[in-house]
């Protein structure tokens, strides 16, 4: 099993790496295939020996070898969630590796088994990109969940078949329906169209009555980071004067959020702003959480566990 495992967290860096680039020239007039690797400080073309995942962030200590200037934690980052994520879908869907080996050797099964991880691991790493991408400009192209509604329904099909689509398909109309409600009532301010789109895909490929565990999850993993800022908000002045604390990954992207204020809305706020903020100066906009990621997080979480914490819920609150 060991060399399994080896061999995908290694595909899953040598992707994370690939994402990397798709998410830093997205929206850019800049190729994402065929131009080559380049210092966004000082434009050096950057070798082989700039470009091995994670390896080279740590032997370089976070800064280009060539004009010394940092290098974003978003590289080293979205390379390590990828591979942990490849490792965890391998290993939540493979825990033995009878299931890959079957007792009379059948070539189609498993290349149909190889075939559905490969969407599904396809499916997270465009996830991955959905939210690095929504975490930096607060926008969700509409290609990505375009792409992302294809992936789904193929990786649906090929696992479960028409009944498995089926599924899919009535999650999203009370999902993504949902959403969409909330969107109106809110005029926008609650969540983001981008958030009632990517609702769309992650409905069908999570199906019901799973979906209600994707819910769950983003919602309440996104109530826990909208505090946080609040609390950020309340005691940043003591955090400052701290000093070095604020260099941290988690507060700089706080402070992100926080100097986004004079930056023209994108997308609107979930987080309701608080009705004494609204006579300051500071535009509506410095409350707004991505809520993107969240998504995300809820959708990784019941493509894996789903079904065991679904079960875990109905039993624990006995419905
Ligand atoms: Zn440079």
């Amino acid at each position: 099993m060991t060399p399994f495992i080896l061999i995908v967290a290694l595909l899953g860096l040598i992707i994370g790496s690939f994402l990397n680039v798709v998410i830093a020239r997205l929206g850019t007039k800049e190729g994402i295939v065929w131009s080559r690797s380049h210092c966004p400080h000082c434009q050096h073309t950057l070798g082989f020996w700039d470009l091995i995942p994670l390896l080279s962030f740590l032997a370089l200590r976070g800064r280009c070898r060539y004009c010394h200037a940092p290098i974003s934690w978003q590289y080293p980052l979205v390379e390590l969630t990828t591979a942990i994520l490849f490792v965890l879908v391998f290993v939540v869907r493979y825990g033995s590796l009878s299931d890959l080996r079957p007792p009379t050797p059948d070539l189609s099964a498993l290349s149909l088994e190889l075939l559905a991880l490969s969407l599904e691991l396809g499916f997270v790493a465009i996830l991955i990109v959905i939210s690095f991408y929504d975490a930096r400009t607060l926008l969700i192209p509409d290609s990505l969940v375009g792409v992302a509604v294809v992936s789904a329904i193929v990786s649906v099909l090929v696992r479960g078949g028409l009944s498995a689509l089926t599924s899919g398909l009535l999650a999203t109309v009370i999902f993504a329906g949902f959403f969409a409600l909330l969107f109106f009532v809110s005029r926008g301010k609650w969540l983001g169209g981008g958030d009632v789109k990517l609702a769309v895909p992650i409905a069908i490929i999570v199906g019901w009555p799973t979906i209600f565990v994707t819910f769950l999850v983003s919602f309440w993993s996104g109530a826990v980071l909208g505090i946080l800022i609040l609390f950020y908000r309340k005691y940043s002045i003591f955090l400052t004067s701290v000093g070095n604390l604020d260099k941290l990954p988690l507060l700089s992207f706080l402070r992100k959020q926080e100097s986004r204020g004079n930056v023209t809305p994108s997308r609107s706020t979930w987080i309701p702003v608080a009705s004494g903020d609204r006579n300051d100066n500071r535009s509506a906009v410095s409350h707004e959480i991505p809520f993107g990621p969240f998504l995300a997080l809820g959708a990784v979480v019941s493509m894996l566990w789903g079904g065991a914490l679904l079960h875990w819920y109905v039993t624990i609150f006995g419905i």
